[in-house]
């Protein structure tokens, strides 16, 4: 197990993403050799459908390909070609999964007790076992998986592939050639197999079209929109990432808060904001202007206490676009929200109520020291997801006093039908260190609870929208000292003031920019400090594969609600 270890920090590098991009262009142009010059490149099509055919990810049978080639191409050269297509698949295959299988976070798997044993079983005789499952009608994959796991040898995998499937091609061409079969039978077996692969897929498919179809007799209107969750149409998802894919391009934040004051009704424990101060405010259309030039494809008004401002509808309004990015949220601690609030804001455009929650109980009040806060959110939260927009998220800083009670949390946020999001604890805006997870114990406690969540199949944590990789980079924060390196301030998300000017984060509030690029120029690429983990840091930093997984299962999520 040695050299599980040894790879569990692999790093998805450029090189990495470029083996896989050539997966998929390799696998795209075999399928199109396959589809529409099936006669014309014999050789040449049955190298390139070795690709999509063989992968790791393959999606279509190869078996019957060899048949129907095997009636009309030499044995030998048709064997020979699909041997050499089927090596180069596993040579792009090992080099992309194999980091990708031993990412620090995505190598967790590796201390199950079935991938143990797996490994134990493959490792008695892993040459014998490849070229076997090569050659025989096993299923391929599993040994694919764990050669990737476990960073077979590339060299010795590549011959175990050649050994194995070589003879195997040879038996099915001649299969073609011996028997002539006719290409009806040739065809049905190919769909077949795609069948027996896919039928779950398939018949569900069919489901949902008898679905639509029967609603659709009835008179039901069916918008594009419908499988979305309600706060977010299918425009507007495509918008907000299409919105950050270009961003992260042209290097523009993707997230940003407008924290439109800096007043507050509360004063927590964990933040530095709560005395009265005086605000230089902007107009909404200000706002307006500044935000149309960042532009993110989300923003969060935030404060402050965002609702303590009497032109916040206004603010909204003026940011918002139909369908069309920037996601609006509002970042409220609810002591001011009611219903005909929320209805007003919702109204206005805003598509996110997210509300903090840090304890399941009334040690939330103390917390963020206001009497009865959380016997309001009780009755306030249900109340406003009663309504069915599914748009109100809890949002729980993680601090040492709450870590243990946060499953707690979590199923009181599946109880009132909210999602829920963690974020973690910085001693930068109060420096008061008995918040942080000091002790290892801390760590390897809450540790234990993130296992305990993410494993759980019961559906009391299904409102936990926080990824379970982000929850572990949290408690890894403290783990390796509290400091996290590389930080994106100002590429990735920034703070736009009450006074209309910029700011890398909250906890640099005193830097103040009148642009992005002077932002830039003057903090961002010079910035060394990696002293928090905040949860707008935690998600716009996240590689470009982990941000679209996440957001698509915040969809499902959302979606699935609904
Ligand atoms: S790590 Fe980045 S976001 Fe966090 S305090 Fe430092 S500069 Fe701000």
């Amino acid at each position: 197990m040695e050299s599980d270890v040894q790879y569990r920090f692999d790093r998805m590098t450029p090189l990495t993403w470029a083996f896989g991009a050539l997966i998929a262009l390799l696998g795209v142009l075999g399928v199109y050799m396959m589809a529409v010059h099936t006669r014309n490149y014999p050789l040449l099509t049955v190298f390139l459908y070795s690709i999509p055919s063989n992968c790791a990810i393959a999606i279509f049978p190869h078996e019957p390909v060899l048949v129907l080639y095997g009636k009309t191409v030499n044995l030998w050269k048709l064997t020979a070609v699909a041997t050499l297509g089927t090596i180069l698949a596993a040579y792009l295959d090992y080099k992309f999964f194999s980091p990708l299988l031993n990412l620090s976070y995505s190598a967790k798997y590796k201390s199950h007790r079935y991938y143990q044993n797996a490994h134990n079983w493959f490792y008695k005789i892993p040459f014998i076992s490849l070229v076997v499952a090569g050659f025989s009608p096993i299923p391929f994959y599993p040994f694919k998986f764990m050669v990737y796991a476990s960073k077979y040898p590339l060299w010795k995998y590549l011959s175990a592939v050649a050994v194995g499937r070589f003879p195997r091609y040879l038996y099915l061409s001649a299969l073609g050639y011996l028997f002539q079969i006719p290409n009806w039978i040739i065809f049905g077996s190919f769909i077949c197999m795609f069948l027996m692969v896919y039928y779950k897929k398939i018949i569900s498919w069919i489901k949902k079209g008898f679905v639509l179809l029967s609603r659709f007799a009835r008179g039901e209107k069916i918008r594009t929109g419908d499988r979305m969750s309600k706060n977010i149409t299918l425009p507007m998802a495509l918008g907000i990432a299409a919105r950050t894919a270009k961003n992260i391009i042209i290097k523009r934040p993707i997230c940003i808060a407008l924290e439109v004051t800096h007043n507050c009704t509360a004063n927590c424990r964990h933040c530095d904001k709560g005395p009265k101060v005086e605000d230089f405010q902007k107009t909404p259309e200000e706002y307006a202007r500044i935000c149309e030039e960042l532009s993110p494809a989300i923003i969060q008004i935030a404060g402050g206490e965002p609702l303590l401002r009497e032109d916040l509808p206004d603010i909204v309004r003026a940011l918002h676009r139909r369908n069309r990015p920037p996601y609006l949220v509002i970042v409220t601690n609810a002591s001011l929200l009611t219903k005909e609030k929320y209805l007003e804001l919702r109204e206005a455009g805003v598509r996110q109520f997210s509300i903090s929650l840090d304890f399941p109980d009334e040690r939330h009040d103390q917390f963020r020291r206001i009497p009865g806060l959380f016997k309001r959110l009780e009755g306030l939260v249900p109340g406003l997801l009663s309504l069915g927009n599914g748009d109100i998220t809890l949002n729980t800083c993680i601090t040492r006093d709450n870590y243990p009670y946060i499953k707690d949390v979590a199923r009181l946020a599946t109880k009132w039908g909210a999602k829920l999001n963690f974020s973690s604890y910085t001693d930068l805006r109060t420096h008061n260190d008995s918040f942080n997870l000091r002790h290892p114990e801390d760590t390897s406690r809450l540790s234990a609870i993130i296992d305990d969540m993410y494993r759980s199949s019961n559906g009391d944590y299904r409102s936990v929208m926080t990824s379970e990789k982000v929850l572990r980079r949290y408690n890894n924060f403290y783990e390796v000292g509290r400091n996290i390196p590389d930080c994106k301030t100002g590429e990735k998300f920034l703070i736009v003031n009450p006074d209309g000017r910029l700011t890398p984060c909250a906890m640099f509030i005193d830097e103040r920019y009148d642009s992005h690029e002077e932002l830039m120029e003057k903090f961002a690429t010079n910035n060394a400090c990696g002293g928090c983990y905040i949860s707008i840091r935690a998600n716009t930093e996240k590689p470009v594969w982990e941000l679209l997984a996440d957001n698509l299962r915040a969809l499902r999520l959302s979606a699935s609600d609904n």
